[in-house]
């Protein structure tokens, strides 16, 4: 029996293994595509989209990122509890009641209402400590932000006499910039700009000016101002097939596991959760120990494949909370009493994402089976997934 788990992984057959290498080749072609003198922030939220939090954070720093982005105060204090003291800013709302362990870990805030900036400024006030906050502006995303117009100013203005918020930096985000056409996000870095000249004029200092995601960097120079963020990026996919990339990246994640059983089953029987599956011929079976649970969707039920010896393999039937089943070619016989020999072995390693011999499964793959785009693929690996990270970037801990 081949059984593939690495050593350090050895508390379940299924594992995703990081390469740490490739996020820092990443952060060092996003770096080359940015403006000289442009700060580059790392993008590490939702589990640095499945991909662990800190090793990935420590990976991108030591290659070069200034900043670490994430999503909430959890995921800030994570890093911070890690040791990381690079400057973090939470991209999200963080609410006034929670603000406190941000500033005592001097973690940056995103502020984009009045109300909010007043009760930060007494928290800091309290605290004994200095908030540091980015303003946020909204110039055409919906989601978060002040106005980019006169009430924008107003709070810019109110965050400028704060005297216990640092101002240090102010940003927006683009909606489209990974679709084809280029008129919203060219909209909204003149909205942006535009604000940002009010600010001038009103005598302000906007701080960090950043409003680039992975998009913005590669595609819209023009909005890389003093900082750009790198989300998709880092963990080695374009946001769309639409993002021109000037050399190309490294996808960073591979998930694998060890088939748990291989039998034969006759014509006729069925596969899974409601019978969905029916054996066409005698067919070889592998049962794979990884399940909806993990990430690994419900929507690949009859539609996903698995390399296994470098073959691509399909999901037979539906895909079960911890386990599903693949198809591993006719078992030429009567499917019980004596098939040949099984393709594969229990313990023989299933890759589900990443590269096995020639053939290669990427997250762009999976999420065309579930109708949606890697992002969500990736930030859906379950936490009960092991993390196995290689590469230099690691001994170098
Ligand atoms: C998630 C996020 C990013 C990163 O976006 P990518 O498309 O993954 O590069 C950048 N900025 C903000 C505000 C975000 O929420």
């Amino acid at each position: 029996m081949n059984h593939a788990i690495p050593a350090d992984a050895p508390n379940r057959p299924a594992w995703l293994e990081v390469d740490l290498d490739a996020i820092a080749h990443n952060v060092r072609v996003a770096r080359r595509a940015l403006r000289p003198g442009a700060a580059l922030m790392a993008v590490v939220k939702a589990n640095a989209y499945g991909h662990g939090t800190v090793p990935v954070a420590r990976a991108a720093l030591r290659a070069g990122a200034g900043w670490l982005g994430v999503a909430v105060l959890s995921e800030a204090l994570q890093l911070r509890a890690a040791g990381i003291a690079a400057p973090i800013l939470i991209l999200g709302w963080t609410p006034a009641e929670l603000a406190r362990d941000a500033i005592l870990h001097d973690v940056a805030l995103t502020v984009f209402s009045a109300a909010e900036l007043e009760a930060l400024d007494r928290i800091a006030r309290e605290a004994g400590r200095p908030a540091r906050a980015h303003l946020k502006v909204d110039t055409g995303m919906g989601r978060l932000g002040v106005p980019a117009d006169e009430r924008g100013l107003q709070v810019a203005e109110a965050l400028a006499r704060s005297p216990h918020v640092l101002w240090e930096g102010t940003f927006t985000h683009f909606a489209c910039a990974d679709e084809p056409v280029p008129s919203h996000t060219e909209r909204q870095i003149e909205r942006f700009s535009a604000f940002l000249a009010r600010l001038q004029a009103a005598g302000l200092d906007p701080g960090l000016r950043h409003a680039a995601n992975t998009a913005g960097l590669f595609r819209f120079p023009q909005a890389h101002f003093e900082m750009a963020r790198l989300g998709i990026g880092l963990y080695g996919y374009a946001p769309s097939r639409f993002v021109p990339l000037p050399e190309p990246l490294r996808p960073a994640l591979s998930w694998k596991a060890s088939l748990a059983h291989v039998k034969a089953v006759a014509a006729g029987e069925t596969i899974s959760y409601g019978a969905t599956y029916v054996a066409k011929e005698d067919e070889w079976i592998g049962t794979v120990p990884v399940g909806y649970a993990d990430g690994y969707r419900r929507a690949y039920s009859g539609v996903g494949r698995v390399l296994v010896g470098g073959v691509p393999r399909p999901v037979r039937g539906r895909v079960c909370m911890d386990q599903f089943m693949i198809g591993l070619g006719p078992a030429r016989g009567d499917g019980t009493a004596r098939p040949g020999e099984p393709p594969a072995s229990a313990g023989d390693e299933v890759v589900l994402l990443g590269a096995q011999g020639d053939a290669v499964l990427t997250a762009n793959d999976l999420a065309e089976w579930a109708g949606t785009i890697p992002y969500e693929i990736l930030t859906s690996l379950d936490e009960r997934l092991p993390r196995v990270y290689t590469g230099a970037a690691l001994e170098q801990e």
